[in-house]
């Protein structure tokens, strides 16, 4: 009985296709071990490489492993996902121990390349998606599950490696989501999180018009569906459509996911995406108008070359007044082969830190600020296990709240099972948590 221990780095996407090649692997009857340090037949990383700081990270798990392979705890090592994709020949040439490296179309043959019944294989420009047939193990849990609804993307962000690593979009068809939809549901999966790269162009390559809100119209009449959360918006894609359909659903969380980027009109023009301040502030009015009580989250970039002292200003001006319940910064990330690389970097590293630290104060006040007015309210809450914290507490999830990237609630006190939904009255806000107790 073989086994095999599986790494998936990055971002839902590659946590969905790393749960796509652990179904495949157990389908063939090999045994998943989760406790680092055992031997294990075959270890598989599902990469990340889109910006420096992830592929340092994908770099330094891989020598983990070649070192683990050296020592005999490992049988053959495995190299998958956008690393992969984007470096296939350096790392063959620099990192010789990894025994199989395939991109993302080789995805579903990881048995047969492991069986040596077909050669890895790298494609210029990925087609591949999954469908409800392609056995998955779900790894986060009861709580939540992850639906990838397309993947690729066809926008061109001046700075963003994504298009080039995980080719054009492809959406899956409406049937086929909410067919995998069903099953998850069944298997007592409590909230489905959507993802894609844009998930408001979900279904435009398959020739719809307003492919999301469709979709999650025939996802909200899945009977004993638990919440829906929707990610990755695209500004420019916001139709009244879909904040209609979130706003008249029990089921579809009030939560809208919209990386901005920035809100400078002449770097957002640069970047290749649209709008500015003013146009983002009425946009957010929009979403908060048609969808009461709506939690928005956005991510931002400094750094971008030519980013002024001013532009951040501006920005810090901007993000006080738009108020976002959740807020990343990520610094610029010069990536060969995009758009922005021949601008070159005009803004130093420690420039970029301490341009992100001054954001991300402020976010904490407004952060803060927005938790204490929950404070007294009963929120249904999705409870996931003991807390990472201490195991004196319970840890959940409001609607509010995605996971991961997001707060979360602390319990302390009442009784919960894993995956339960819980009413909970919050008593105290912190920074990025609250804590309450089930009542
Ligand atoms: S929308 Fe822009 S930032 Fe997002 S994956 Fe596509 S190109 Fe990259």
């Amino acid at each position: 009985m073989k086994t095999f221990r599986l790494i998936s780095l990055g971002c839902p996407k590659n946590t969905v296709d790393s749960e796509v090649m652990a179904g495949l692997l157990m389908g063939k009857g090999y045994t998943p071990v989760i406790e680092p340090g055992n031997y294990v037949d075959v270890l598989i990383l599902n990469t990340c490489g889109f910006i420096e700081t992830a592929k340092e990270e994908s770099i330094s798990r891989i020598m983990e492993a070649v070192e683990a392979k050296e020592t005999g705890k490992v049988g053959k090592l495995v190299v998958a996902g956008c690393l992969a994709q984007r470096y296939p020949q350096a790392l063959k040439e620099e990192i010789p121990e990894i025994d199989i490296l395939f991109g993302i179309d080789g995805v579903e043959n990881i048995t047969d390349f492991l069986a040596g019944e077909s050669s890895p294989i790298i494609t210029e420009s990925p087609t591949y998606i999954y469908s409800h047939k392609s056995p998955r193990a779900v790894s986060t849990g009861i709580g939540y599950a992850y639906l990838k609804i397309a993947d690729g993307c066809n926008h061109s962000c001046s700075f963003c490696a994504i298009p080039e690593i995980r080719g054009k979009q492809r959406s899956r068809p409406i049937e086929d989501v909410v067919t995998e939809a069903r099953a998850l549901t069944d298997d007592g999966i409590r909230e489905l999180i959507l993802v894609a790269q844009d998930g408001t162009s979900y279904g435009r390559d398959l020739g719809l018009g307003n492919g999301l809100s469709d979709l999650l119209e025939e996802l909200d009449k899945i009977e004993n569906v638990g919440w829906i959360r929707p990610m990755y918006m695209f500004p420019g894609k916001i139709t009244d459509k879909l904040l209609d359909v979130i706003a008249s659903s029990t089921k579809v969380c009030p939560y809208v996911d919209i990386p901005l980027q920035h809100s400078s009109g002449s770097l957002l023009k640069s970047m290749r995406r649209p709008g500015d301040s003013d146009s983002y502030l009425r946009l957010l009015e929009r979403i908060r108008e048609r969808i009461p009580g709506v939690y928005v989250r956005t991510s931002l970039i400094v750094g971008y070359p030519g980013e002024t002292d001013e532009d951040v200003e501006q920005l810090l001006s901007f993000v006080k007044e738009a108020r976002f319940h959740h807020l990343g910064v990520f610094t610029y990330s010069r990536e060969e082969g995009t758009p922005a690389f021949p601008l070159g970097e005009t803004v130093s590293e420690a420039v970029k830190l301490e341009r992100s630290s001054v954001i991300m104060e402020a976010q904490k006040q407004i952060s803060h600020e927005l938790n204490e007015k929950l404070v007294g309210q009963t929120l249904e809450v999705i409870v996931e296990g003991i807390s990472e914290e201490t195991d004196l507490l319970l840890q959940g999830r409001h609607i509010g709240q995605a996971p991961d990237i997001d707060g979360v609630v602390l319990i302390n006190d009442g009784e919960a099972q894993v995956g339960e939904k819980k009413p909970v009255v919050i008593e105290q806000a912190l920074f990025y948590d609250v804590v309450g107790r089930i009542i």
